[in-house]
């Protein structure tokens, strides 16, 4: 029998946020795949846990998969840990779960604190649809190329940055998404100095530039304020069809909702532009 590898979500700030199973399989496994071993050692010390610590981290995850491969398939079970949060969200891991997965051999979320999730359920945003993308581009260049992509999404954006980031990127969420959107930055979740901003861009400037921005955060941007129609039905459709690679069942239903029209009556006026094509 082949050992179970557990991905094991630890806090993200503030030690208390550790599950009671989190702390059971931690004690179980036979060993802990941690990013940091040093840092992972301090909570383990704090619940008592005394299980070996490996790491693993994204410069040996290639050797380090198949040495743990070898102890899962020869029936220990393990245990994958990130310096904090859930491991494989923007943290090392993945291509070890990938790895157990070509190979048949189970795979067991302990699941917790992630960051993100933290930030978003605190946000007011809406958080039916979202999207994550990570950490954004160190470069403005590469940061406002990005951004463009986000002008008219519909959905919230979370992105992870570094405190010493932000102000340069809200600049450019002013100047590329606009000054009025909105947005959220959660500051040091679950720690002392947990903060929570909400407010436009331009409002989210002045009131970062005022100080140094300190401690992790996650950014949200809001979801685009939907288009408000140029001239008649006609021709919007006429425009989104020219602009965009979107079909004619997408653009009526697009040019339906901005108008506020049944698709139906929007069809019909498609139909005299498509008879021209
Ligand atoms: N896997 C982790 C998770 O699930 O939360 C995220 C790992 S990623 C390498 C680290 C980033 O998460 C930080 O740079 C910051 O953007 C965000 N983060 C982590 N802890 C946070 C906290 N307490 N408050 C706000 N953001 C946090």
């Amino acid at each position: 029998m082949s050992g179970t590898l557990y991905v094991v979500a630890t806090p993200i700030g503030n030690l208390e946020d550790m599950t009671f199973r989190a702390v059971r399989i931690l004690q179980e496994v036979a060993l802990i795949a941690a990013e940091d071993t040093r840092h992972s050692r301090k909570l383990l010390d704090h619940y008592a846990i005394k299980t070996a610590l490996i790491s693993y981290h994204e410069h040996n995850e290639e050797q380090r998969s198949a040495q743990l491969l070898e102890r899962l398939q020869a029936g220990e079970s393990l245990a994958l840990i990130s310096d904090a949060g859930t491991p494989c969200i923007a943290d090392p891991g993945y291509r070890l779960v990938s790895r157990c997965r070509e190979a048949g051999l189970s795979v067991a979320a302990v699941p917790g604190p992630s960051a993100l999730v933290a930030a978003l359920s605190i946000s007011g945003l809406p958080t039916d649809a979202f999207r994550f993308i990570g950490f954004l581009p160190a470069k403005s260049h590469g940061r406002r190329k990005l951004l463009e992509q986000f002008n008219d999404e519909q959905q919230t954006i979370a992105f992870y940055e570094g405190p010493h980031r932000l102000l340069a990127c809200l600049q450019d969420i002013v100047d590329v998404c606009g000054a009025e959107r909105q947005l959220s930055v959660a500051r040091e979740l679950t720690k002392r100095h947990e903060e929570l901003f909400s407010g436009t861009a331009a409002e989210a400037v002045a009131y970062y530039a005022a100080g140094k921005v300190r401690g992790e955060l996650v950014l949200l941007l809001g979801p685009a304020a939907p288009r408000k129609p140029q001239g008649t039905v006609k021709e919007e459709l006429a425009r989104l069809h020219a602009d965009s690679d979107l079909s004619w069942k997408q653009v009526v239903k697009q040019v339906a909702k901005d108008f506020g029209l049944p698709g139906s009556d929007v069809y019909k006026e498609s139909l005299g532009l498509r008879e021209k094509e």
